[in-house]
């Protein structure tokens, strides 16, 4: 049974979709409605509908929907599918680290994310972020982008040099 795996490429949320059987535990078995899986997986509640279809999970009558409670839609950037060898490689690296932010060590919400920010899903160009290390590697990458700083990762410390007031700037 495979839950959605949420990362980040080029600063937009992708999803590798679950697989059919945690669908249908959690829209079946749980009774959760679409938009509390929507909510818990932090996608929005399109993408659900399009894991239900590719998945083949047979939805709720219109009456049963009815009960439900319409929740507002969430989600950042825009989720997208990927392939399946780029998922397996996903859970290779939550695997390979423990499920456990590789910065801090928290295994508080952790997510794959792409070191480069690019597409490339080798799994050493991916790195396992928990929620709050996850804003400061963001923090640190719109910085690198405007090429005013460097990041540097260092074995349990991470140095944003400015480029302005870096030594080796020319
Ligand atoms: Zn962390």
């Amino acid at each position: 049974m495979n839950a959605p795996l949420r990362h980040k490429i080029h600063g937009h949320w992708r999803f590798v979709p679950p697989d059919a059987e945690w669908l249908q535990d959690q829209y079946w078995t749980q009774q959760k409605s679409m938009n509390e899986i929507a909510d818990e997986t932090q996608t929005s509640v399109t993408t659900v509908a399009s894991w239900m279809t590719s998945c083949q999970v047979q939805r709720r009558t219109r009456a049963e929907n009815a009960r439900i409670h319409a929740g507002h839609m969430r989600g950042e950037g825009n989720p997208a599918f990927i392939d399946g060898s780029s998922a397996e490689r996903y859970r290779q690296a939550l695997g390979f680290h423990g499920n456990r932010c590789q910065w801090c060590g928290s295994d508080e919400g952790v997510q794959v994310f792409h070191r480069d920010h690019s597409e490339n899903a080798d799994v050493d160009n991916l790195m396992v972020l928990c929620v709050l290390c996850n804003r400061l590697e963001a923090q640190a990458w719109a910085l690198v982008r405007e090429g005013r700083a460097e990041m540097i990762v260092g074995d349990g410390t991470i140095t944003i040099r400015f480029q302005a007031k870096g030594d080796t700037n020319e």
